[in-house]
């Protein structure tokens, strides 16, 4: 497969953090707070603005209504034919994931507050469970839901929400987990740049340098034949599930979530474009493989000039108060990679390579893009 672009949609004013597509229907989410949901053949029938903060996640279910999570700390269902949007669930922080069990009658949500909820879609909440640590990504297949959590590990779960197993060994934060469509295997992405793939039930994961710079998301075509990533490389990359790269295509922006619908790839980018490129039934070129980066002990480019980030510290880009973190270079804020990535922007754009957190009294730990670690050694 050879994929060549084929449309744009411009959808959001800012990030798409959400996509999904079901039976010819795509659902987006966008850092405008917004929910589309169009045809494959581009027809828009529908759009919510019920959220009051950044969506970061849709899900379509069985009946074409459109879960979603949101900076606003609500799981909220859009019904499109019906244009109504109402709360299921609400957690105690951000909503980073949502996705549906396969009869429809069960939404889990992934949340920053350290737990994941199950909900009935009627809004009565089934379980929740503690995972203690921000969970960001969740699916569900079959009787397995698979988290993918802020302490670098990955969660297995039963349909009831009992933890049967847990694959650690991440090198940074997980972002996004997807299982296959048998529910026998699952694939998961995160900071550290891998793909990583395992069987759900035992066994060590399959470990494949993917891309240049964080994994966003991960999710795999109808078949389970064929894996693809997207990532802040400003690339998505197809993968068999033994980690053999197949095609990377790349794009102007931070691409943060890549989906097959039949024969295209679907990308949601981080400046609000639906891109839809198509297979030309031609085998691509086998793309150069990526190599792992080194970690080193410790910084050589610590050297803070400013160290105070002032009273209330707020992003300077959207403003969020949430978790700032403060360049010590030129004092600049920015939000974190779980809302806007503003800091991470920032260092791309000025080199500044250190960063610690801006909220008051918190100088608790530093951070280096350069390097891609916590300073814990500096020189
Ligand atoms: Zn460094
Ligand atoms: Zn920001
Ligand atoms: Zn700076």
């Amino acid at each position: 497969m050879t994929f060549l672009p084929a449309r744009v949609h411009e959808l959001h004013s800012g990030p798409m953090k959400g996509l999904d597509i079901v039976d010819g229907h795509i659902a987006t989410g966008g850092a405008d707070g917004n929910i589309r949901v169009l045809s494959v053949t581009g027809r828009h029938t529908g759009s919510s603005s019920a959220h009051t903060d950044l969506v970061n996640s849709v899900a379509i279910g069985p009946d074409g209504k459109v879960a979603s999570g949101s900076r606003d700390r609500t799981v909220r269902l859009f019904d499109p034919d019906a244009s109504r949007t109402y709360v299921v669930g609400e957690h105690d922080h951000w909503v980073m994931s949502v996705a549906w069990s396969d009869d429809g009658t069960r939404i889990a949500s992934a949340s920053e507050d350290g737990t994941v909820g199950l909900w009935e879609p009627e809004g009565a909440q089934v379980t929740r469970i503690d995972l203690g640590y921000p969970a960001n990504s969740v699916d569900w297949r079959g009787d397995v839901i698979a988290v993918a959590n802020g302490d670098r590990t990955l969660y297995l779960l039963d349909g009831d929400g009992v933890v049967r197993r847990t694959v650690p060994g991440a090198e940074q934060l997980l972002w996004d987990v997807a299982l296959s469509p048998d529910a026998r295997r699952v694939a998961w992405t995160g900071r550290d740049r891998c793909l990583r793939v395992a069987d759900v039930s035992s066994g060590d994961p399959i470990v494949v340098p993917a891309h240049t710079h964080q994994v966003w998301s991960v999710a795999w075509d109808e078949t389970g034949d064929r894996l693809v990533t997207a990532s802040a490389d400003g690339s998505a990359a197809v993968w068999t599930p033994l980690g053999e790269a197949v095609e990377r295509v790349v794009v102007p922006a931070w691409v943060r979530r890549a989906l097959f619908h039949g024969a295209d790839l679907y990308l949601a980018t981080e400046d609000g474009d639906l891109r839809i490129l198509s297979d030309n039934g031609l085998v691509a070129e086998t793309p150069d493989p990526i190599k792992t980066p080194v970690t080193p002990e410790s910084c050589i480019h610590w050297d803070p000039k400013i160290t105070d980030a002032g009273y209330r510290p707020r992003c300077r880009e959207c403003g969020s108060s949430e978790e700032p973190r403060l360049c010590v270079t030129c004092g600049h804020i920015g939000c974190c990679e779980s809302q806007l990535a503003h800091g991470t922007k920032h260092w791309l754009e000025s080199g500044h390579p250190n960063t610690v957190s801006a909220e008051p009294g918190a100088f608790d730990w530093k951070w280096c893009y350069a390097d891609d670690m916590y300073v814990k050694r500096v020189g």
